[in-house]
């Protein structure tokens, strides 16, 4: 069936950002034959994964089935940044919350209770006294977590693509795929390069996950979301070392937060701040370009609410990344409702990153025994959602 290619494969990897390439890495790090293939040339700014870093932390208020994925997702940045030498993972510690009932603070008291993870509940007195940059209503309920932080993850997909290619994976980028079939004898695909098979597929095209699936998978939808940093001005309470990553509720209004400046994040230097899931949906081809000025000034003016040493801070930089929103807002991974040989990996719905290695795992797991060990049976893509 092939024309560009003469091999076959083990397994066909489709999209290699944050999953993908982790995947990729897993299977090759497992000695199967592995195809990867990426519509750009990741790392890269079209899709979900840059910016420099994102939040990882495991008393996880979204829900408390996710926190033996994130212990495992902790050991697999560890062992990637080992095998490639860099530091992927930064433990700055982490405080969120808000007014008295808040779902953030709950939610993250109840997950460190089911999982006996250590946190520290405090009110907003408390907060500031620890951490005079922030400025809160002092009834507030916040929550920290000390192995709270950042991974970054330009710099994680280098290293699992990095790793993939050194254990014999075969890497094609600028090659969107066009159309894929699957059947009891395996797996074929187009790419404007040719055609490629191999015995399983793994699908994690983010954003674009919607038309790579059609109807098979409840409805995602991609949302362009806006990231800004502001500048530091080489101040101490704004770096990693005396800052720690940070949400606040606002009232019903979209959560913000932000990640301190760190060293060697490159330029621009600053502090990055953002608002959890207020962008609109987009077509994920023409999400790409300049920030919307407009909500560049409400996160800014979010940020000063909360930390009045940012009066005055320049917006050094902004851009546009995509969210992928499921239904519920929990991650899809498991394997096609239709096809046995095909394991889907999407909707991660703002706050998949930091689960990478272990999504990586996961979809290895699948692509070569068409099941897992690892609890991931309430992301399942048939789930009622
Ligand atoms: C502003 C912002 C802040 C975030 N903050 C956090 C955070 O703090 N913590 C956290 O855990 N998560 C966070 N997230 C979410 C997290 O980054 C995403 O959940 C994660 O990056 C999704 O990874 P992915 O592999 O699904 O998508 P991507 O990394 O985008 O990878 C999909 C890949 O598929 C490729 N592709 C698409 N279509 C095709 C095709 N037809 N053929 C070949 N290749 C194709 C794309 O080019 C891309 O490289 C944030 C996201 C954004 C946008």
């Amino acid at each position: 069936m092939s024309d560009a290619s003469d091999a076959k494969f083990d397994t066909i990897v489709v999209g290699l950002g944050a999953m993908g390439s982790c995947a990729l890495a897993e299977l090759a790090r497992r000695g199967r034959r592995v195809l990867g293939i990426d519509r750009f040339a990741p790392p890269h700014e079209r899709g979900s994964s840059h910016g420099g870093s994102r939040v990882i932390r495991l008393s996880y208020f979204e829900h408390p089935d996710y926190v033996p994925l994130l212990r495992r997702a902790y050991d697999g940045f560890d062992r990637l940044a080992k095998d490639a030498g860099v530091v992927l993972r930064y433990e700055t510690g982490l405080v969120m919350g808000g007014p008295t009932g808040n779902r953030v603070a709950a939610g993250m008291v109840r997950s460190a209770r089911e999982h006996d993870l250590k946190v520290d509940a405090i009110d907003g007195a408390e907060l500031m006294r620890r951490h005079p940059q922030f400025s809160v209503p002092k009834d507030w309920e916040i929550v920290c977590e000390a192995r709270g932080g950042f991974v970054r993850p330009e710099a994680t997909i280098k290293a699992a693509l990095d790793g993939a290619r050194a254990a014999g994976a075969r890497v094609e980028l600028n090659a969107p795929i066009d159309v894929w079939r699957a059947d009891g004898d395996g797996v074929w695909l187009r790419t404007a390069r040719g055609t490629y098979e191999a015995r399983t597929l793994v699908l994690a095209t983010g954003a674009w996950m919607g038309g790579v699936l059609g109807d098979a998978v409840a409805p995602l939808r991609p949302t362009r979301e806006t990231i800004v940093w502001l500048d530091d001005a080489g101040d101490p309470s704004w770096q990693a070392s005396g800052m720690p990553v940070w949400l606040f509720d606002r009232a019903g209004a979209p959560e913000i937060y932000g990640v301190p400046a760190f060293p060697g994040m490159g330029e621009p230097h600053g502090m990055k701040v953002g608002l959890h899931c207020r962008g609109e949906e987009v077509d994920p081809n023409e999400a790409f370009g300049v920030a919307d000025g407009a909500v560049v000034a409400e996160t800014i003016a979010a940020v000063r609410e909360r930390i009045p040493s940012s009066q005055g801070r320049a917006c050094v930089n902004a851009k546009n990344c995509l969210y992928t929103m499921s239904p519920d807002s929990h991650f899809i991974v498991g394997l096609h409702p239709a096809h046995s040989n095909v394991a889907v990996a999407c909707g991660f719905s703002g706050h998949g990153f930091k689960f990478a290695p272990v999504i990586g795992e996961a979809l290895a797991d699948l692509a070569t025994d068409g099941g897992t060990k690892l609890p991931i049976g309430f992301l399942s893509p048939t789930r009622k959602m």
